[in-house]
Parts: structure tokens; C-alpha cells; sequence
């Protein structure tokens, strides 16, 4: 279990996509840090098996992040079983790599059906729940790809900069209700979805990013939990990037052109 970064112990928290990857690993840290949590995921026995691993604060429910049915249910699950939700994380989402030009078009509607238009029937469903627990804190995982243009990510790219958007327009709107909303922006991090890029975890292993490497789940967990937490009570409507300085500017090697 990882160690604690941040109380969380009155929390109860959705994590979609939470079966593998980075939702796994906020799964982890929330419950570490002594929260509840029901992890929401299309793959029901990768979910399962990531809900038992974390115990009896952890239950496993399926989602497909663009059914309002589906969410309806996920979030009267999560009263049932833990009393109130007060806490979400819209990490669910897929990735593209492929030019503009080359990209089908139903293929770009289907990107931001779960994306984008997940998040927005994630944050839609827990408002009302949200104002019942007294306020709450809604993170939504956008991209790198979602604070600059990124070759190949058309319809992806597109999708995280809507999320970006999506984020700043509900902190306006929900912030006197005390529902909390921002954006995290992970750079490179290993998981399932970015392995087959063949990145490798370690030091000077991503040269074009300034920090040198790429990131690992954890460290994309930290910066979630800080933001569920009471630790970011006058956050809201921020992006949060957590990319090793990829975002910042080009690394020094890049620009001396060597
Ligand atoms: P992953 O593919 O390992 O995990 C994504 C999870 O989302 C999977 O468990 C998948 O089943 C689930 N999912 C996909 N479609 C769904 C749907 N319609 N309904 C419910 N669940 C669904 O990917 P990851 O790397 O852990 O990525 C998690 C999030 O972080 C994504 O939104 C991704 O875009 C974002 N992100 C990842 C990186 C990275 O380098 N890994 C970088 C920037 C942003």
C-alpha cells in the first residue's frame, strides 16, 4: 500500500477507468490515505481484482463513462455502500495516435463520446449528490496533449483541451455550492495504454522532457490526491500539470539543437 500523502480518511470517491493504470494507482493512494472508493471501469475483472487487492474500502462497479444509465447507477452504488460521494475522478479515457488527415471521423466522434462527453455526464451525475454531502471535489484527467498542440493526437488532443475547458467552466458555476473542480495534466507516465509506445521507466530514458524521464502512476496519484483533499480547499479552476516540465518549454538539448 502506498504511504499516505494527504487525509482523505472522510472521503468517498468515484475513479473511472480505475481498473489499470493511473486510476489504479489513485485508487491506491485514496484508500492509503484513508478514503473509500469505488473503482468504475469497463473491464470488470481487471476492476474486480484492483477492488479486492484494496480491501474493504474499495468496491468494484461497471461503467461505461458515456451511459447515463450507468452512471446513475454507479453513484447510487457508492450511497449504498459508503453513505455519500464527495469525491470523483473522470481519469477513464482513450488515447489516438494518428495525423489529422488520417484520422476516420467516426473514430474522432467516438474519442470524444468517452473523453469528453464521459466527463461531462461524470460531473453532471455527482452535483446533486455532491450539494447533499455539503460540497466536494471533482478531478478531471486531461493531458499534456491538453496544454499544447500534440502531433498525432487529433481527436485525443481535442478531447483533453475540451476537458480543460469543461473543468474551468464547472468550477465557475459549482464553486459557491463547494464542489471543487480541476484539471490534471499528466506528461508520459507508464501505464497499460502507453507501453506499446515502448517508453521505459528510469532516468534519461525521455530526453525530451526537462526532468529527463517519464513519470510513474504514483506520481500522477499524488497530485490527485492533493486535490480531493481539504489540503486544496481554495483550489478550484486550476490545471495542475504533472509532466516533468514537458509543458514548461523546450529542454536545453533542444534548443542549443543538439
Ligand atoms: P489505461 O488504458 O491504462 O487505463 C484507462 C482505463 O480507462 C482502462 O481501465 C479502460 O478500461 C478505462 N476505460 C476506457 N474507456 C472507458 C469507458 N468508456 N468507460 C469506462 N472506462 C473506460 O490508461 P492510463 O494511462 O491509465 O490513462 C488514464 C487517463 O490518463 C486517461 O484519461 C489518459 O488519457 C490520461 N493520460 C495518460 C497519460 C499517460 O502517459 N499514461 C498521459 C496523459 C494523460
Amino acid at each position: 500500500m502506498a504511504e499516505p500523502v494527504v487525509d482523505l480518511s472522510e472521503r468517498v470517491v468515484v475513479v473511472t477507468g480505475g481498473a489499470r493504470g493511473l486510476g489504479a494507482a489513485m485508487a491506491e493512494v485514496i484508500v492509503g490515505a484513508g478514503g473509500r472508493v469505488v473503482v468504475a471501469d469497463l473491464l470488470d475483472d481487471d476492476g474486480a481484482a484492483t477492488a479486492e487487492r484494496l480491501g474493504d474500502a474499495a468496491r468494484f462497479a461497471h461503467l461505461d463513462v458515456t451511459s447515463e444509465s450507468d452512471w446513475q447507477r454507479v453513484i447510487e452504488f457508492a450511497r449504498s455502500e459508503f453513505g455519500k460521494v464527495d469525491g470523483l475522478v473522470n481519469n477513464a479515457g482513450v488515447s489516438t495516435g494518428q495525423l489529422i488527415e488520417k484520422e476516420p471521423v467516426d473514430h474522432f466522434r467516438t474519442v470524444l463520446d468517452i473523453n469528453l462527453t464521459g466527463v461531462f455526464i461524470g460531473m453532471q451525475s455527482v452535483i446533486a449528490p455532491m450539494r447533499e454531502a455539503g460540497g466536494g471535489s471533482i478531478v478531471n484527467i486531461s493531458s499534456a496533449a491538453g496544454l499544447m498542440g500534440l502531433a498525432l493526437t487529433a481527436g485525443y488532443g481535442a478531447s483533453k483541451w475540451g476537458v480543460r475547458g469543461l473543468s474551468k467552466v464547472a468550477a465557475v458555476e459549482l464553486g459557491t455550492d463547494r464542489i471543487r473542480v480541476n484539471s490534471v495534466h499528466p506528461g508520459m507516465t507508464y501505464t497499460p495504454m502507453t507501453a506499446e509506445t515502448g517508453i521505459a521507466v528510469g532516468e534519461g530514458n525521455y530526453p525530451n522532457t526537462p526532468m529527463g524521464r517519464v513519470g510513474t502512476a504514483d506520481e500522477i496519484a499524488g497530485a490527485v490526491a492533493f486535490l480531493l483533499s481539504d489540503a486544496a480547499s481554495y483550489v478550484t479552476g486550476a490545471e495542475i500539470a504533472v509532466d516533468g516540465g514537458w509543458t514548461a518549454g523546450p529542454t536545453i538539448k533542444y534548443v542549443m539543437g543538439q
